[in-house]
């Protein structure tokens, strides 16, 4: 099994035409989704945690999954984010919080068109929860990681704005560059002392919460990345790296160390919150499901089944170019 993980994990990183590029891409950051997902792991209860860190790597490794499915299937890039802004103003407090309330005022058919990432992250809270209930170790493990993938979507700013890669204010690359150069560059400087788990009385409540304060943030991601240009200009605004065996343009160090500094531990405070808000939601799901025994459903034999993921022909329809730096 080792074996196996370890040639997934070099055909992921190492194919540059396919997975590693499309991973790249990916929200938070191939890097960042991973980390939030393990370290939610460690605020479980003692219940809990003995089957979850004997899950750890799966539980780490599909943190990217869903990223990996907007790939392949149509319904599920809106699953990441919401455009609040084409709501109109305060759109983030006016929202019904509910889905069926959202689909009577608005229609599906928008919703899906701008995003659904708050109440897709209730429904697979309720799947996790189903899950615990039928003592469905794979599901348990399937929805857990799907679910700490949606939350911590649900926890960046640009994933609630139609504007989400700067693209309609000469800003573009700004999508990437917050959620996933910023921590791969600074994420070893971040504290990540986080707490114990704990129960959340309303789930849905939560998760809005959280897309507000994302939604909020917004201000200073392009505000201090503007005044940051006008004072850089393009030659040292960004630089050129290799990755793999490819020289990609990149944001350079000083602009990166000097939008961070400004940025004042924005970025790890919504790393830090998504990990906070991971493990609650497990643990809530685990108690709502009436905190079922999760030792015994430990089985060392036990190999769960990997997503296969073909990717579909349909480039231009996604939202690929989210972390692109050049237009
Ligand atoms: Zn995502």
């Amino acid at each position: 099994m080792k074996r196996f993980y370890l040639i997934v994990f070099i055909l992921i990183f190492f194919s540059p035409t396919l997975s590693f590029q499309n991973i790249r891409k990916a929200n938070w950051g191939f890097f960042a989704h991973q980390k939030i997902n393990r370290l939610a792991v460690f605020t479980l209860p003692p219940e809990m945690i003995t089957f979850y860190k004997h899950h750890i790597q799966y539980i780490t490794e599909n943190a990217v999954n869903p990223d990996r499915r907007r790939y392949a299937v149509d319904y599920e890039a809106p699953r990441h984010y919401i455009d609040l802004d084409v709501y109109g103003d305060s759109a983030v407090y006016k929202m019904p919080r509910s889905w069926n309330d959202a689909v009577e005022k608005f229609t599906e058919d928008t919703l899906q068109a701008y995003g659904i990432v708050p109440w897709h992250v209730h429904f697979v809270t309720y799947q996790l929860t189903e899950a615990f209930k039928n003592n469905n170790a794979e599901d348990i493990l399937r929805y857990s990681a799907d679910l700490g993938h949606y939350i911590a979507d649900a926890n960046v700013p640009l994933h609630t704005t139609k504007n989400y890669n700067g693209q309609l204010t000469g800003q573009y690359g700004i999508h990437g560059f917050w959620e996933s150069r910023l921590p791969e560059l600074y994420s070893n400087e971040y504290d990540f002392f986080i707490g114990k788990a704990e129960y959340v009385d309303n789930t849905q409540f939560a998760i809005w919460n959280a897309v507000k304060d994302a939604h909020l943030a917004l201000d200073s991601v392009f505000g201090f990345e503007k005044k940051l240009t006008e004072k850089m200009a393009d030659d040292r605004k960004y630089s050129s790296e290799l990755r793999g065996n490819v020289n990609v343009k990149v944001y350079s160090r000083d602009f990166s160390k000097a939008y961070h500094d400004l940025l004042n531990h924005q970025v790890e405070r919504r790393m830090k919150n998504s990990i906070k808000m991971v493990g609650d939601f497990w643990f809530t799901a685990w108690v709502n499901a009436g905190q079922p025994d999760l030792d015994i459903l430990i089985d060392e034999r036990a190999i769960f089944s990997t997503e296969e993921f073909i990717p579909q022909d349909k480039g231009e329809e996604l939202r690929i170019h989210e972390s692109g730096v050049q237009n």
